[in-house]
């Protein structure tokens, strides 16, 4: 006996917010083509719905959302009632959803758990779905899904796709005989390719460019005016049949085998596959490949093969029993725009860049994303504090699709584009022709890599493994605009470097940590002032004793000092007078970059001991090479004679080695060299 229980008020209270929710995105969704949340987000609506439905089924009514498959049609298109419903497919989202498939089918129709049920896969591409029916092997009406029972003719508009057959024809002897009735079904699309010139277009023509390949296939596909659809170059790939009349199909392999021999276009990746495990094997090269489909794919679909099984199975609501999307990691979420920065490339051009609220897209966690340039962003009217929707596609940069304007606040400030380079200053140029903006200083790119290099080298913050490539790949992926950026860096950030996997971002990161720890002249002479080298920023370091006091130090103050002329003194007031600059310096002391008060002294290992290098070290330079057995108390010659302790011997050394040999001096190959100096 069932009693009757209570139901929680707040459960009550969440299920009408979730299907009011879910009916304004099926509006936006199926109604507009203009969808203001991502798939992913709307399939979690969804499923919370589904799942306080299982829990409390008291509460379906059928008018929930659950209950039906897609949306009414819209005005202006006329009515088709589908023969057999055309029902969306549940989804899943992981392996264990894919297992709980097939286990629930094997119950349903009695069969043990070790039996294996054989299943066809294909991609599913993200399109519109579409019935086709032939009549004596005629196209005479064409419809969308619509909601499942009843779609839209679109048959005029149809007519225009290359790839759909105006008339079935047998391309193969042993093809069965055309049917007196079948319905065809498949998904129109639009390829990556296509896609990406129409949103061009749209953006060009200052109208707001589809969200993804879908919206813009059924965009194009709704157009009352069918010579607008002719010129968007839809594509269609068949999958299966609906009703048909004068021929038995058994097996859905044998639907996806007979199509193409009537002149229909089925994917080319279908597979039959002998049970559930190389059904989820599939999936998981498919994910592989995705990105190099030449069309948008986000997820596969699996079958029963069985035709019979599928009566037996029968439909649920909404679903039937015997298929299941079994989806792709999502590529698409929404997030908020916090900041714009504007990245200064190569060639000058300024790209906007949006810093995002971290958001997890595909296993990757987004935190940028481009927003291509000033045209754009008016376009679209992005701005900053909007929720944005995002997209990630391999290893594309992420893009913001587009904001959605119906979470707007009225908090949201107006995007201002620079006037200015946020490197150098210069006044940014546009040619007339082009969307992008230019800093017309070609050495700016430039320079900032070098303000970088300059800085991480050695005698300067000292930061081990921070070369011109890497400085240059920060600067490419706009992670570092001025140098205080580097201090702030993340390991993940520098995962994103070519070539960087985790071990070499996490030490990059150390060393980065490890020279916070620096002495007041290193500091200085990182900066990098005009005129001031390592002996000017230790002059200035003994004299001032603390940076503070530098930086408010004024010409009469430095005039002062012996050894400093007039055009230094000037350099040094203007480079700290400069309010950018004193904005980085605190940025960087902010990153808890400390002075020591004297450098830590090396134990002097080498006193009394005399070197003499010849050939080429791989390691380091000469010069560098020397100054480390000075740092350490040893003396360096530039001959061989009876008082040189070792002779160090690098690449193509020259006749000091023989003579090394000839005294009977001890020979250091670079390795011992090093070794021996590194023990400190
Ligand atoms: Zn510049």
């Amino acid at each position: 006996m069932q009693e009757k229980r209570e139901i929680p008020s707040e459960v009550i209270e969440r299920v009408k917010k979730l299907r009011e929710e879910i009916e304004y995105h099926n509006y936006r969704y199926y109604v507009l083509d203009s969808p203001v949340i991502s798939d992913a987000e709307y399939d979690a609506l969804m499923r919370e719905l589904k799942e306080l439905e299982n829990q409390y089924p008291e509460l379906i009514t059928p008018d929930s959302p659950t209950q039906r498959v897609g949306f009414k049609p819209a005005e202006g298109f006329k009515e088709v009632p589908h023969a057999e419903p055309m029902l969306s497919l549940d989804d899943a989202m992981n392996e264990n959803e894919v297992i709980e498939f097939d286990k629930r089918i094997k119950r349903f129709l009695g069969l043990s758990e070790n039996e294996p049920i054989e299943y066809t896969v294909e991609p599913k591409i993200d399109g519109v779905a579409v019935e086709l029916t032939y009549e004596n092997g005629v196209l005479t009406v064409a419809s969308t899904r619509g909601d499942g029972y009843v779609g839209e003719e679109i048959t005029n508009n149809v007519k225009t796709i290359k790839t759909i057959p105006l008339k079935i024809r047998k391309f193969a002897e042993d093809a069965p005989e055309i049917p007196i009735r079948v319905d065809i079904r498949g998904e129109i699309y639009l390829n990556k390719e296509e896609f990406e010139k129409i949103n061009r277009e749209r953006i060009l023509k200052g109208e707001i460019p589809f969200a993804n390949p879908r919206n813009a296939a059924a965009g194009s596909l709704r157009q009352l005016d069918p010579s607008i659809t002719a010129q968007r170059k839809l594509d269609i790939f068949c999958y299966g049949v609906g009703k048909v009349e004068g021929y038995r199909f058994t097996t859905q392999w044998e639907v996806l085998q007979v199509l193409p021999n009537w002149g229909f276009k089925v994917n080319p990746y279908v597979k039959l596959v002998k049970d559930i495990k190389e059904a989820i094997e599939y999936h998981h090269e498919m994910e592989k490949i995705r990105d190099t489909l030449p069309y948008e794919t986000d997820g596969i679909v699996i079958k029963v093969n069985e035709l019979s099984l599928w009566e037996k199975l029968g439909t649920k609501a909404r679903s039937p029993r015997y298929a299941l999307a079994y989806k792709f990691q999502p590529t698409q979420s929404t997030t908020q725009l916090l900041e714009v920065v504007f990245q200064v490339g190569r060639t000058g051009a300024i790209t906007p860049v949006a810093i995002l609220k971290p958001v997890q897209i595909g296993g990757v966690v987004v935190e940028r994303a481009t927003l291509h340039n000033e045209d754009y962003i008016k376009n679209l009217d992005i701005r900053v504090g909007d929720w944005v929707l995002v997209q990630r596609a391999g290893d594309v940069i992420p893009q913001i699709v587009m904001p959605i304007k119906e979470r707007r606040t009225g908090e949201e400030k107006e995007i201002a584009f620079p006037t200015h380079c946020p490197i150098c200053e210069s006044k940014l140029v546009k040619k007339p022709e082009e969307a992008v903006w230019r800093c017309p200083n070609s050495n700016c790119y430039a320079s900032l890599v070098r303000k970088i290099l300059h800085l991480a080298s050695r005698n300067a913050m000292n930061i081990e493994g921070l070369g011109d490539k890497v400085a240059q790949a920060l600067v490419d992926k706009g992670l570092v605009q001025n140098v205080a950026d580097l201090f702030y860096l993340k390991t993940e950030d520098f995962m994103k470097l070519p070539g960087f996997a985790y071990k070499k971002a996490k030490n990059l990161y150390e060393a980065i940590q490890k020279s916070k720890k620096t002495t007041l002249p290193k500091f200085i002479y990182a900066l990098g002032i005009r005129h001031v080298g390592e002996a000017m920023a230790q002059l200035l370091a003994e004299r001032f004793k603390t940076l503070e006091r530098l930086m408010n130090a004024s010409m009469a103050d430095l005039l002062n000092i012996s050894g400093i002329g007039y055009e230094v003194a000037k350099s040094i007031v203007e480079f700290f007078k400069n309010e950018e600059h004193q904005k980085i310096i605190k940025r960087i002391l902010e990153a808890g970059v400390t002075f020591l008060e004297k450098e830590e002294k090396k134990p002097k290992i080498l006193e009394g001991l005399t070197f003499v290098f010849t050939g080429t070290l791989k390691s380091m330079g000469r010069e560098d090479a020397k100054k480390r057995v000075l740092d350490l108390g040893g003396r360096v010659s530039d001959s061989v004679s009876k008082g040189v302790n070792y002779v160090v011997v690098g690449e193509a050394p020259g006749s000091k080695y023989q003579k090394a040999l000839q005294l009977g001096i001890k020979v250091l190959k670079e390795e011992e060299f090093l070794k021996m100096i590194e023990s400190v």
